[in-house]
């Protein structure tokens, strides 16, 4: 079937990483302002079939290690084909793509990052045509209900400027499109396991009022693409019985993650941080991270380049979140997510946030409680702990009357009190790795002091 691709094209090739000293050019990524991937319906009259189109300089007219604009626009056409499917097609080229060995998809929609190997290119994949071949083939055969499909590849900046903006409105529409239906209103929920070949243990639960991770896949979109693909990686999930409605922990939700991630997740706190929170795979659009000096949450995004305020940039804490875990205080979330009622509910939601990025603040203005807005720090007020704790003070923000609260002495019980509990604790000694599975750590006496914020040293924790 792809006799004439000079790399080899499979399922096995998933999850492959290209790192820097390996990579002969990215397209995308972090470096690059303007990057896309988008499918569209259109009517057969408005399509060549098979047509691969180039528009700007190809994989061979570009330098070795350098970062390009770059978007790839994907048209089809079928009797059975509508609008609200475009974004499940979409999210496919992340798994089509990722079988061609030598090439790296990362993320999504306008945050896409793409490398090709240098041995990959040495071996001659060194033309979109041999990417869009690949992606006909693919994307016909695993979906015969598309019976038109046209592929354009768009490197030429302006081009590639110009339908970024268009791209940017039209995935708006789509998830304004998807707002309304509460996790209530439905008996059924939507589970991804797309990004396993990344973070074997992860899935998306997708829910009405909590959207995929990668902020690509709504509750709509993830019925759609069980009911035409059954046998695709978006499957659903019965809710079962609601045993926590503040968390939001259902038992169809913990079976399914249980046999979906063959027994490593077996509980999941949909509205939580703590305790079970949703697995991050790591195309997470932005993360809540906890943030304990004040008590509260900070949200980054994956576009934003700068150190936070506890100094630690999206890249470092993303390697934390990441990999299907479940950890606490480090939250992969969907930017799409922070305009649900349900974002966060079980730890205070925006009532608990104190930082977050002016860009996504300025975003989310219709969706932050009016009373809150003006409480929430971002990087043009503070850009320490410690000024951040000022801030907090100055403005009345919630989160400072729990750093009021009196600090109450219980008595130990027999046995010592317990004070620390996590699935798994990593402890590097003397050249080897121990990991404490299910630990339980207790004490006899516990000591509360009160923190002063530290200003972080410059560079620390990152990576
Ligand atoms: S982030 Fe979640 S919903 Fe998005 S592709 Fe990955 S598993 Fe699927």
């Amino acid at each position: 079937m792809f006799e004439d691709i000079p790399v080899e094209v499979g399922v096995v090739h998933e999850g492959e990483r290209i790192r820097r000293k390996d990579m002969y050019l990215e397209l995308g990524g972090p470096d690059v302002k303007e990057k896309f991937e988008l499918v569209r319906v259109l009517t057969p009259d408005k399509i060549e079939d098979g047509k691969i189109q180039v528009i700007g300089p190809d994989l061979s007219q570009m330098g070795e290690g350098t970062s390009n604009p770059f978007g790839i626009l994907i048209e089809v056409a079928g009797p059975k084909l509508e609008e609200a499917i475009e974004g499940v097609l979409e999210r496919r080229i992340h798994e089509f793509s990722n079988y061609l060995q030598g090439v790296m998809h990362l993320n999504q929609r306008y945050d896409i990052w793409i490398r090709i190997s240098k041995r990959a290119f040495a071996k001659g994949l060194n033309s979109f045509t041999f990417v869009g071949k690949v992606l006909l083939t693919l994307f016909k055969n695993e979906l015969p209900i598309i019976e038109k499909m046209q592929v354009t590849f768009l490197t030429d900046p302006f081009r590639v400027e110009e339908i970024y903006r268009e791209a940017r409105k039209i995935y708006d529409e789509r998830d304004a499109r998807a707002r309304g239906l509460t996790d209530d209103e439905v008996d059924t929920f939507y589970g991804c396991a797309l990004c396993q070949s990344f973070a074997p243990s992860h899935i998306c639960v997708i829910t009405p009022q909590r959207y995929a991770n990668c902020g690509a896949i709504s509750w709509f979109d993830g019925r759609a693409a069980a009911s035409i693909d059954p046998k695709g990686p978006i499957f659903p999930i019965e809710k079962g019985e609601c045993l926590d409605p503040v968390r939001g922990e259902f038992s169809g939700v913990n079976e399914s993650a249980k046999n979906k991630s063959l027994g490593e997740i077996n509980q999941i706190y949909l509205y939580s941080a703590f305790g079970r929170p949703h697995t991050s795979c790591g195309c997470f659009e932005g993360i809540a991270f906890y943030i304990p000096e004040v008590e509260g949450f900070g949200i980054v995004h994956r576009r934003f380049p700068d150190p936070t305020v506890n100094g630690l940039p999206f890249s470092t804490m993303a390697d934390s979140t990441a990999g299907g875990r479940q950890v606490e205080g480090f939250h992969g979330i969907s930017l799409e997510y922070m305009r649900s009622p349900r974002f966060l509910q079980a730890d205070g939601g925006y009532r608990a946030v104190v930082w977050m990025p002016s860009e996504i603040k300025e975003r989310m203005k219709e969706n932050i409680p009016a009373d809150i807005y003006d409480k929430i720090a971002t990087e043009k007020d503070v850009s320490t702990l410690e000024s951040l704790r000022a801030f907090l003070e100055e403005k009345k923000h919630p989160v400072v009357q729990r750093w009021k609260k009196e600090l109450v002495a219980e008595p130990v019980p027999e046995g010592g009190l317990q004070v620390f509990t996590a699935r798994e604790v990593p402890i590097t000694q003397g050249g080897i790795r121990i990991i404490l599975k299910n630990a339980r750590i207790t004490a006899e006496k516990v000591i509360l002091q009160p923190l002063r914020p530290q200003k972080p040293k410059k560079g620390e924790g990152r990576g």
